[in-house]
């Protein structure tokens, strides 16, 4: 008896092993996500709604209009134009910006007070816009404090695999459990040049000048926020010199598909 359920156990590891690994379509990178695709848009419209009730989100006047229009721009021309795309600002004076699984994207005030210029706020749009895409935020949670509590999850999926109720439950605890990690987690360093390389390539595509990116980042790291620290952005999307060099060495490449409007 006890040999069958161990049999079972490392049958439930393999099927999660290779059902989490998938390869990216846009970068070729193999990634490890325990949550799966059809679930992105419910757990990033779950966790924005958690946003809205908490923070002071901003999804009409001048300042969201600005984001939204750049933001759709962008969006349309993506690998992911079919996400529900959500662009909103929160009004608080902080340096950062986010997004969630299926296409939710936060950019705080002060990050769209200091970039008047669309080409540069486009540029931190653009880089969270590839976060989604390359659906980062699943990634980071999946690698991080989420893994065990799925692992256990995962059991109790197979075993209750036509028990909709409970799955039901266990998605929504996911979700909550979810929405903290998605904000929070900083990403790793393969995660923001990957951005920073699709996002730059997705801006200059929708007509914004492509080396205002790396201007973007030059700004930041000399940048202070309310505190005095580093900008919270840099917290969540760790950056470094090579991320800046990198940019610059591809500079040809987004310049071919620059298309100015
Ligand atoms: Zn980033």
């Amino acid at each position: 008896m006890m040999m069958v359920k161990r049999f079972a156990l490392v049958g439930i590891m393999a099927w999660l092993a290779a059902a989490c690994v998938t390869t990216n379509e846009v970068t070729g990178r193999s990634q490890f996500i325990t949550i799966p695709p059809a679930q992105d848009d419910a757990l990033g419209l779950e966790a924005m709604n958690q946003v809205k009730s908490e923070a002071p989100v901003r999804t009409t006047g001048p300042d969201a209009r600005r984001v939204q229009r750049i933001g759709a721009r962008i969006a349309a021309i993506s690998d992911r134009p079919d996400f529900n795309w959500e662009f909103v600002v929160i009004d608080e004076p902080v340096l950062n910006a986010w997004a969630l699984p299926g296409g939710k994207v936060a950019i705080y005030k002060k990050m769209v007070d200091t970039f008047p210029e669309d080409d540069m706020l486009a540029a931190v749009i653009g880089h969270e816009i590839a976060h989604a895409v390359l659906r980062h935020g699943a990634e980071q949670v999946s690698r991080g404090q989420l893994t065990n509590t799925v692992l256990a999850a995962a059991g109790l999926a197979v075993g209750a695999a036509t028990g909709d109720g409970q799955s039901t439950q266990l998605a929504m605890t996911l979700g909550t459990l979810a929405a903290q990690g998605f904000v929070m987690l900083p990403h790793g360093r393969a995660m923001e040049l990957e951005a920073d390389h699709v996002g730059t390539i997705y801006m200059a595509k929708a007509g914004y000048d492509p080396r205002r990116a790396v201007d973007l980042w030059r700004r930041m790291q000399t940048m202070k926020d309310g505190n005095g620290g580093p900008p919270a952005f840099l917290s969540t999307h760790p950056t470094d010199d090579k991320r800046i060099a990198r940019l610059e060495a591809n500079m040809p490449d987004y310049l071919a598909v620059y298309a100015p409007r």
